[in-house]
């Protein structure tokens, strides 16, 4: 699968190393350069192979996040001086992981690309609560949404996305939400009630994970009241049912 002047985009899942795919951890052992993204566990740069030279390209790496061209640059050099070169992307490299863009710019350059993917965060988080995305009951489908509106573009539509959600049975998984929370709980009451349940879940599948279950009315002071910051996703619907009668018992702990 590797070989020199290739690059491999890999999705490092959401925290917990066990989670990585083996195609992940073979491509990882094969790299001569690990391209590390922020969102991109200890646990899983400690699985490159002895010798290689990892660059951390992320706000950990101490580069004021490293600009995306920059990093695109980078990887073609490196393919091009024949070096096996694996981009580590948080989760999954083609959910919300610029690794559209990524491909196209390789592609262009004349460099090989592969991707292999991840586990998406917000698939992962809400496993973790022994919940599913769908549920014959309860979900019919489930939407991967972005809470962050991309520079100079227009936000989600948040009230239409709840009406269908409503009207269609869908679960809204909201990435890089949190910061928005209280305008994106405002809209979404447009169209669910604020009965519905949502669980907040911080730095899912890593050994500090925290969550909280509320409902679509108490999100934001719910995010507040508990200290809730990103990495976290936020799951709203049915499929969160059971938990959320679990939180509402008086003398049950809501966070975790
Ligand atoms: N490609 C990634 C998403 C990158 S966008 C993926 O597929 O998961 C970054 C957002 O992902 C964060 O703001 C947060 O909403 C979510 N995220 C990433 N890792 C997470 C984790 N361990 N727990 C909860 N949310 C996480």
């Amino acid at each position: 699968m590797t070989s020199p002047g290739l690059v491999t985009l890999v999705g490092a899942g959401p925290g917990d190393p066990d989670l990585l795919t083996l195609k992940a951890v073979k491509a990882l052992q094969a790299a001569t350069v690990v391209l590390v993204d922020d969102l991109v566990s200890d646990g899983v740069v400690a699985l490159a192979r002895p010798g290689a030279r990892i660059v951390h390209v992320g706000k950990r790496g101490g580069c004021a996040s490293t600009p995306q061209a920059f990093i695109e640059r980078l990887m073609v050099m490196a393919a091009r001086e024949g070096e096996t070169v694996v981009r580590l992307k948080g989760g999954d490299p083609f959910v919300f992981g610029r690794g559209g863009e990524e491909v196209e710019h390789l592609r262009a350059a004349g460099v090989r690309v592969e991707v292999v993917n991840g586990i998406t965060a917000g698939l992962a988080a809400v496993t973790t609560l022994g919940v599913p995305l769908t549920h014959r009951e309860h979900a019919r489908g489930v939407v991967f949404v972005t809470g962050h509106a991309q520079r100079g573009g227009d936000p989600p539509d948040w009230t239409l996305l709840a009406q269908t959600a409503a009207q269609a049975r869908l679960t809204l998984v909201v990435y890089m939400g949190v910061s928005g929370a209280a305008a994106i709980q405002q809209q979404l009451l447009q169209g669910l009630p604020a009965h519905t349940p949502v669980a907040v879940i911080q730095r899912a599948t890593l050994p500090d994970q925290r969550h909280a279950v509320t409902t679509l009315g108490q999100l934001a002071d719910t995010i507040e009241r508990e200290q809730l910051g990103s990495p976290a996703v936020i799951v709203v619907g049915d499929v969160l049912q059971g938990l959320a009668a679990v939180a509402e018992q008086p003398g049950m702990a809501r966070a975790a």
